[in-house]
């Protein structure tokens, strides 16, 4: 089991990008009374705790960066010995930052890149184009490149920066949006329907996202903190998965009456579809197998 803590450095994300709910995430934190910005502090305090096999995530519900202090989290979460992934729009970013970090070993650094249509707001100037052609000379581990597309469809990058990757022989990743559990409307799209029956577990219930009041959600796709499994300047880590919130989740896995996040989300499948779909991929592989050994035994036309 790969499990994760997603670091949501901030609450109420500037980059505003189109497809993003943080009108949902800034309403629902108001509950918690914490900081907008999470404090170096708090997580040393929170990544103290983490056992060795959890890897610290820097994303969640805020670019990661728009908080000055996103470097001293990553050296420190290095330091102690745990896995480190990112994901950033590169905004707050400077180049001077990523000679500070370098040399980790990121096991992801995913780069969310401008587009052309303006879905993010990710302003392509000075500081950034110094930031982003910093980050690929360094040669960041594990670095990749990613657009997201719109509401017509596949995106392009920013011309720019498109003009930056095609020099380095870098070819971004498209992906595609969704509702984030029915969080946003998508144009054209409908709402994810319910799903019933037995859900087949998902693994980001074990990637699990660290607000900066020590608050700790269930996943990225809960912006509207349906699901806050405890607080882990409270408590210890194993503890968010034993109290009430992370067991009735469970329970709400097997019993579609109990209404969870994950039956209106675009990630969850039931346990029949899974089964489905693994049958279907071994009834392929095995024609596959007999059409070869036909074709090596020259039996086939
Ligand atoms: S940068 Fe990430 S968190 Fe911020 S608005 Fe865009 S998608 Fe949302
Ligand atoms: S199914 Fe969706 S809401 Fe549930 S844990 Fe997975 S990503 Fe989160």
């Amino acid at each position: 089991m790969n499990r994760s803590l997603l670091i949501s450095t901030g609450i109420g994300c500037g980059v505003l990008c189109s497809y993003c709910p943080q009108a949902s995430i800034g309403m629902a934190y108001k509950q918690f009374n914490g900081p907008r910005k999470m404090s170096f502090d708090l997580f040393k305090q929170c990544t103290d705790k983490l056992p060795k096999d959890v890897t610290v995530d820097f994303t969640g519900y805020y670019e990661p960066f728009l908080n000055p202090d996103c470097t001293q989290m990553i050296l420190y979460a290095h330091q102690i010995g745990l896995a480190v992934r990112l994901s950033t729009t590169v905004m707050g970013l400077t180049a001077q930052q990523v000679d500070q970090f370098k040399h980790i070993p990121f096991t992801k650094f995913a780069v969310h890149l401008p587009d052309t249509k303006g879905l993010t707001r990710i302003i392509v100037d000075e500081a950034y184009l110094q930031a982003f052609q910093r980050l690929i000379d360094c040669s960041i581990s594990n670095m990749a490149f990613h657009v997201h597309e719109g509401n017509e469809g596949p995106e392009a990058p920013h011309a720019i920066v498109d003009a930056v990757l095609r020099a380095h022989g870098l070819e971004p990743e498209n992906r595609w949006i969704n509702t984030r559990a029915g969080n946003i409307e998508i144009k054209g799209r409908k709402p994810p329907e319910r799903l019933l029956g037995e859900l087949a577990m998902c693994p980001r219930i074990y990637q699990n996202v660290l607000m900066p009041s020590g608050d700790v959600a269930l996943c990225c796709m809960d912006w509207t903190l349906a699901h806050v499994i405890g607080n882990l300047v409270e408590g210890d880590y194993e503890a968010l998965f034993e109290g009430p919130v992370f067991q009735e989740v469970l329970r709400g896995y097997k019993d579609d009456a109990i209404d969870i996040l994950c039956r209106t989300c675009e990630v969850a499948r039931t346990r029949e579809q899974v089964e489905k779909q693994t049958r279907l991929q071994q009834f392929v592989a095995e024609t596959q197998a007999i059409r070869e050994g036909l074709i090596e035994s020259g039996q086939s036309n």
